[in-house]
């Protein structure tokens, strides 16, 4: 096993620029996220399943399994699922 899911990420506001690396849970997709610097509330863009995915330097854990060959249960963009906490 070669490949490692990356569970760290850089996201950037869309408002200010600004840019934080974050820890992305495994379980869950974060769909509301508060800029730390202009707390402005970011949200996915559609078609994605959390800010990571619109907003991130990396895919989400989820979105990195569906895409890797340990995938689970494959499923396609329209009905991805996520944990919702
Ligand atoms: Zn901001």
């Amino acid at each position: 096993m070669t490949e490692t899911l990356k569970t760290t990420s850089v996201v950037s506001c869309p408002d200010c620029g600004h840019s934080v690396v974050e820890a992305m849970p495994l379980d869950v997709c974060v769909r509301l996220y508060e800029c730390k610097n202009c707390q402005q509330l970011i949200t996915p863009e559609s078609g994605d399943c959390c800010i990571y995915c619109s907003h991130g330097t990396i895919l989400c854990p989820t979105s990195q399994m569906e895409k890797s060959s340990y995938t689970i249960v494959r499923q396609r963009r329209a009905g991805r699922a996520c944990t919702i906490n």
